[in-house]
């Protein structure tokens, strides 16, 4: 069986850019409108095991659409086969019923991405699909390969081509050419060769496999639905929305394994390394009302907030969130503080998540167009702004301005996580340690470069102290890498090691089936 490109049926539409290509101008059409400067995760991913199992894991993708806007995709088994439809743009516009009608199949994993290695094209868009001498696979991934480079360059020199940029298609690949009696067998050995962050759902005509990285970076959970059936999913959110009450997080370095039936078998692979939960999940990533280790996101996000009041008091008439995800954080400052809480910035939620270009007037108007200040709230008051991280500090400043210009008197920013210092390479495009604000520069310097009265940090304790796991990856914040790291590598970096995507490949997005 092959990947008949002349099965898909949608033109080929370029998102065409990597994440650089918003820190130094402005997008082209088609690319989505740039959030800001704000983190982007990796991508969403979920596994369904139900009657209707494309819409089931079309609502989970839909819960997960915070962790990456770029492109979606659902894969489905139907009778030994596999069909997919995938394209670039946001979970309601890839998926319309007729093509979830055409997703025939109780098994299904389903994709939605932001991209941190591979460019943003329809190519990249996941799940991979591919023919392997074991049957179909399809593969969805959340994390980063952090040896992706050296894996890849082994890839190619055995003679094996690659399609895209995606170190996603590269553990397909592997996996494909893995030897093992069954699939767990395959998985757990090429686990072995894989270092970085991945959360996987993997579709082949055995069932679906979930696989966790022994590090832990990224979350994954499974549950059993009500109406009868399985999901797995990135955050315990999304199993609730398909329907799920009973829920378990997956442990890092384990494999479950589904079939038509239900949960068939669970391994764990044996490779001892510490256990490094992303600490940023909590800090922002994750939905507020999710759980990851045994933690609900936004009662953590509070705690970072009273943390945060505990250590870095002022004086001041309001305590704002920069809404959303700083909202739990101004909470437990306002409390900690006893400075009231009010609303001083109004978002529009929807932004971000246009796929049509502004006018030059429009973005002229920059954080305006996202943000409106509440003029009631601020004019004349000493207002504590707290966010929950500054990464470039791009949004910050205007911010801060968009404060001042309402009437605030003062605007002291408290920033509930510590100070960014370091790249990210398991999955969260940070950029490079000159892009970072922070790095080089005191707390005193960066308020004035922000135009803010004061600025105080998190401390990495009141971080930890707040989370409260054991076995964090801090590295953003403190440089200490859960694995070993080639300073060299970057998402660019990767990229320019890519041939086939940069021969010009033509793009297979669309529907297809193999
Ligand atoms: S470096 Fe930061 S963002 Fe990356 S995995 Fe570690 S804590 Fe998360």
């Amino acid at each position: 069986m092959n990947l008949d490109c002349e099965r898909f049926s949608h033109e080929p539409r370029h998102c065409g850019g990597s994440a650089n290509r918003w820190r130094s101008g402005k997008p082209r059409l088609g690319e989505p409108y740039p959030e800001d400067s704000q983190l982007r995760e990796s991508c969403g991913i979920v596994a369904v095991i139900a009657d209707e199992a494309a819409r089931v894991a079309f609502f989970g993708l839909f819960a997960l659409q915070h962790r990456g806007q770029e492109s979606a995709g659902i894969a489905t088994l139907d009778k030994g086969s596999i069909h997919v439809h995938k394209d670039v743009g946001l979970v309601s516009q890839v998926f319309r019923d007729q093509n979830l009608s055409a997703l025939a199949g109780s098994i299904a994993i389903g994709h939605t991405r932001y991209s941190t290695t591979g460019k943003s094209s329809a190519r990249n868009a996941q799940p991979f699909v591919i023919d392997t001498q074991y049957g179909p696979l399809a593969l969805g991934h959340n994390g980063n390969i952090a040896n992706a480079p050296v894996l890849r360059k082994t890839l190619l020199s055995r003679g094996l081509g690659l399609m895209t940029g995606s170190d996603s298609e590269l553990l397909a690949m592997m996996l494909a050419g893995t030897q093992g009696s069954d699939w767990i067998e395959r998985i757990e050995a090429a686990m072995k060769e894989w270092v970085g962050a991945y959360s996987l759902v993997i579709l082949t005509a055995e069932g679906v496999y979930a696989v966790r990285d022994p590090w832990g970076f990224r979350p994954l959970a499974w549950g059993r639905i009500d109406a009868g059936g399985f999901a797995v999913a990135s955050e315990t959110s999304a199993l609730r929305v398909m329907g799920c009450s009973f829920y378990e997080e997956i442990a890092p370095g384990e494999i479950l394994h589904f079939d038509a039936k239900g949960l068939v078998q669970r391994a764990r692979v044996d490779i001892d390394v510490p256990h490094a939960a992303c600490s940023f999940e909590y800090v922002y990533f994750s939905r507020p009302d999710s759980v990851w280790n045994g933690k609900n996101i936004h009662a953590v996000r509070r705690l970072l907030g009273e943390n945060l009041a505990k250590e870095a008091p002022v004086a001041a008439d309001i305590v704002i969130p920069v809404p959303d995800s700083s909202i739990a954080a101004a909470i437990g400052y306002s409390r900690q503080s006893g400075i009231p809480f009010g609303e001083g910035l109004v978002k529009n939620r929807y932004i971000g998540r246009t796929f049509i270009e502004p006018t030059k007037a429009l973005r002229r108007q920059g954080v305006a167009l996202k943000f409106s200040p509440l003029r009631e709230t601020l004019e004349g008051a000493r207002i504590v702004l707290v966010d929950d991280s500054i990464v470039r500090g791009t949004t910050t400043a205007p911010l801060v301005k968009l404060c001042r210009q309402a009437g605030a008197r003062e605007v002291h920013l408290r920033i509930a996580s510590p100070r960014i210092l370091h790249p990210c390479y398991m999955g969260v495009d940070m950029g490079t340690p000159s892009e970072l604000i922070a790095v080089g520069k005191g707390e005193d310097e960066i308020a004035r470069l922000l135009g803010a009265d004061s600025l105080a940090y998190l401390s990495i304790e009141g971080l930890s102290e707040a989370i409260g796991v054991k076995g964090l990856c801090r590295a953003c914040f403190d440089g200490q890498y859960p694995i070993p790291i080639d300073e060299g590598f970057t998402k660019e970096s990767f990229e320019t090691e890519r041939s086939a995507e940069a021969s010009g490949y033509q793009e297979i997005a669309g529907r297809g089936q193999i």
